[in-house]
């Protein structure tokens, strides 16, 4: 369906956990108390709000959390939701640590992509950063991925350029793709100071060369021309490295695409795409606001299909025009990144 401002709404991610098996400092900071609003969804009433979405027009929906890999069930329910009859695309973001046990379950359910977020290779940051000493298993989870044929993106909330340069040449290495991520300035995200804060693709001209802006749907190879080593994302009619906004560039010295999701400093909202559900069941539009409508008390009184659909379309239709991270005090959104999945 179209919103109030013409822009199509395809894509929706679902949020199915609350809990996290790392607690990222800008994320869900160790020790700080977590909002909870209510009893998560079942599985019955996110389909039901999925096959609602699909009614509308979603094709293409993201699991995500908290960790959606620690929800018992998750491979059922990507599997029944891969299943509705237009399904283009099912993926799933997570922080990679269960990966290894999940990830041949997840490619037998369907599931097309598999996004594993990891901002550093170094253990000791690692660790500060996320908590636990976890870098460990979510390398052998990027493996499993592999070797069960999902394919597979690395997102990197930018940080150190020292990071950012192993991630890279890890990606290079093993044929992923890899997307840098600015920090948004939603729940504990406001508070992180990344250590260096240059631009980055000043840095990655300045170490990589020559920038082209590649379609997403046509990589043919860098400078040492690799493209056949490259997965390739089978999408709608094309090859594509995913659905959302990421701007793809080809750097003169490197083999894989560089991605770069900035939010922020870019902002991409007059094509943004999607729609969000929170793990207690709010329909969510915009990252910034709270502006949405609360599916849960309908779903728990046994609210009917066409209702359902109606409540949907006319909260999708009125979705804000743009984020306001840059004029924080009009953001009424206060939740932690944790409870609204990305
Ligand atoms: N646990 C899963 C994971 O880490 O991929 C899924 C949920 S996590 C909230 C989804 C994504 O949001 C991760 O890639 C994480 O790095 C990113 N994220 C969290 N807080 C952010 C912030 N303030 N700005 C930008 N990205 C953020
Ligand atoms: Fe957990 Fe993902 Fe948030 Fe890190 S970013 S605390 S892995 S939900």
């Amino acid at each position: 369906m179209k919103d109030r401002y013409g822009r199509t709404i395809n894509y929706m991610r679902i949020s199915v956990a609350r809990d996290c098996n790392l607690s990222c400092r800008y994320c869900m900071p160790p020790g700080e108390q977590r909002e909870v609003s209510g009893k998560l969804l079942s599985d019955s009433e996110i389909l039901r709000v999925a096959k609602a979405a699909a009614e509308l027009g979603i094709t293409r929906f993201k699991l995500t959390g908290g960790e959606p890999l620690m929800r018992p069930g998750i491979v059922r329910l990507a599997a029944a939701i891969r299943a509705f009859p237009d399904t283009e695309a099912v993926t799933v973001t997570t922080n990679g640590v269960l990966l290894a046990k999940l990830a041949k379950d997840l490619k037998k359910a369907g599931v097309d992509a598999v996004n594993v977020s990891l901002d550093t290779l170094d253990p000791s940051y690692f660790q500060w950063l996320t908590g636990h000493d976890a870098l460990e298993r979510v390398i052998e989870g990027i493996e499993a991925a592999q070797a069960a044929g999902l394919f597979v993106k690395l997102n990197a909330v930018q940080g150190r350029q020292a990071d950012g340069r192993e991630l890279i040449c890890f990606a290079q290495r093993r044929g992923l793709i890899i997307r840098f991520i600015e920090m948004m300035p939603v729940g504990y995200g406001k508070n992180f100071v990344s250590e260096e804060k240059a631009d980055l693709f000043s840095f990655l001209r300045q170490h990589y060369g020559k920038a082209e802006r590649i379609d997403k749907r046509e990589w043919t190879g860098g400078a040492a021309g690799a493209a056949d080593a490259l997965p390739a994302f089978r999408f709608g009619a094309g090859l594509c490295f995913g659905a959302g906004p990421a701007e793809y560039y080809r750097f003169e010295k490197l083999r894989c695409p560089v991605g770069l999701i900035r939010a922020v400093t870019h902002q991409f909202c007059s094509t943004c795409n999607r729609i969000r559900l929170t793990g207690e069941g709010r329909l969510k539009l915009c990252l910034s606001y709270q502006d949405g409508v609360d599916l849960r008390p309908d779903l728990e009184r046994g609210v009917g299909d066409g209702e359902l659909i109606e409540m949907m379309e006319q909260a999708i239709f009125m979705k804000p025009r743009r984020h306001c991270f840059m004029e924080p005090e009009k953001m009424t959104e206060q939740g932690a990144m944790i409870s609204i999945g990305g």
